[in-house]
């Protein structure tokens, strides 16, 4: 057979052709007036995107560097902070906050449990001290969306600032930074912003902008302030990611034309559909709060776990991801997510059935791929 690859990972994602396109044509220089258009071109749909008046700063690195920057901007050593731990993502607040030296209270979570603003208000109450709450929208690792506007509920009331990693949920799940009063937005380019990695967006409330005066990290590659003041400028403080600023604008056009609550239905049905697929097939997700970014799929007994994500990745070329850390071999995530549609979900389904019939699991065969049709046909808009 002739080899044809199929994206279906939580990040990156497929790129739309328009977006594709751009990356192909030669490039221009960054100090342009030119350049400085398409910049704020970018910034405007951002800030829409991310349902804020705020700057939302452009910083060349992947999403981990938009969530250090957070740290390095509103903190100084030796503060206390609350990190929130239900997987991969929600860990590495902690790790990085640990690197820095600050005192950190890390909540750790069963992958896919849920966590409630009355626990984190009985949390602040039982280190009043602490400076900022961290936070994951979807935690991809587990499939699992959080309750982002009952923790800034808590926040808003206390002198703790909520930092949100909203990396893979930006665009696939509803996060309006200012409604909802989050201090601070941290987004990657390569989930539901449709392009390839290399972007962290990051954006600071008033409150989180306030506490930036007091904090005594040293920084400099990451110092929000320059970018605040070159984008007084129209410009940035780098050479920023000029190909994938271009890239941007073109994948904002689609999300400004549909609309945002349109954007959050297209995952909310690839969801839907990937859901009943599984549990057609008689599998079980991990996570007790799934959300709209990726589904994570218990293997089932006597399945081995890792041969079967080789499978449906190296035979059939489907790429589904497998569990990371102690989830490795114990599930298998689907990823709907950015530009993909309705036939992707049906093809990683149909892949996965495929794999499972090989490997002996027993279920009724076509009968995932059934139930994501059932769901397309209804919910088609
Ligand atoms: C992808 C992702 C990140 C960032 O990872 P990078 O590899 O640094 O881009 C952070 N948080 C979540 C929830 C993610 O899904």
């Amino acid at each position: 057979m002739i080899k044809k690859m199929y994206l279906v990972s939580p990040g990156p994602v497929p790129i739309p052709e328009d977006a594709l396109a751009e990356a192909a044509k030669p490039i221009i220089h960054h100090r342009t007036d030119i350049f400085s258009d398409i910049l704020m071109e970018v910034e405007e749909g951002i800030k829409y995107v991310f349902g804020t008046k705020q700057d939302v700063f452009i910083i060349a690195s992947s999403g981990t560097g938009g969530m250090e920057a957070a740290i390095v901007n509103l903190l100084s050593p030796g503060d206390e902070v609350i990190t929130i731990n239900g997987g991969k993502f929600g860990e590495r607040w902690g790790e990085i906050a640990r690197a820095f030296g600050l005192n950190v209270h890390e909540i750790v979570l069963e992958w896919g449990e849920p966590y409630t603003g009355e626990q984190l208000y009985e949390e602040l109450r039982a280190y009043p001290n602490t400076k900022a709450v961290f936070s994951t929208l979807t935690e991809t690792s587990s499939g699992s969306v959080y309750d982002i506007k009952s923790f800034a509920h808590v926040t808003s009331k206390t002198d703790a600032v909520l930092v949100v990693d909203a990396v893979s949920g930006i665009g696939a799940t509803p996060c309006p930074m200012d409604d909802w009063g989050v201090d601070v937005l941290v987004a990657g380019s390569q989930k539901a912003l449709m392009i390839p990695p290399g972007i962290a967006y990051i954006a600071f409330s008033d409150k989180a902008w306030k506490l930036t005066e007091s904090s005594k990290f040293p920084r400099y590659y990451f110092d929000l302030k320059k970018y605040k003041k070159s984008f007084g400028k129209r410009t940035t403080p780098y050479t920023p990611p000029i190909t994938l600023v271009i890239q941007q604008r073109k994948t904002l056009e689609i999300i400004k034309k549909m609309g945002i609550e349109a954007l959050f239905e297209h995952h909310r049905i690839l969801a839907d559909a990937t859901r009943a697929a599984v549990k057609a097939l008689g599998l079980e997700l991990l996570s007790k709060i799934p959300g709209n970014v990726a589904t994570a799929v218990k293997i089932p007994e006597g399945i081995d776990g890792k041969e079967f994500v080789k499978i449906v990745q190296k035979k059939y070329d489907v790429y589904i991801a497998g569990g990371q850390s102690s989830y490795a071999g114990k599930i298998f995530r689907i990823a709907h997510l950015g530009y993909m549609g309705a036939f992707d979900i049906i093809t990683a389904i149909s892949a996965i059935e495929m794999t499972f019939s090989e490997m002996g699991y027993k279920f009724e065969f076509g009968s995932g791929v059934k139930a994501a049709m059932e769901v397309f046909r209804r919910e088609w808009k």
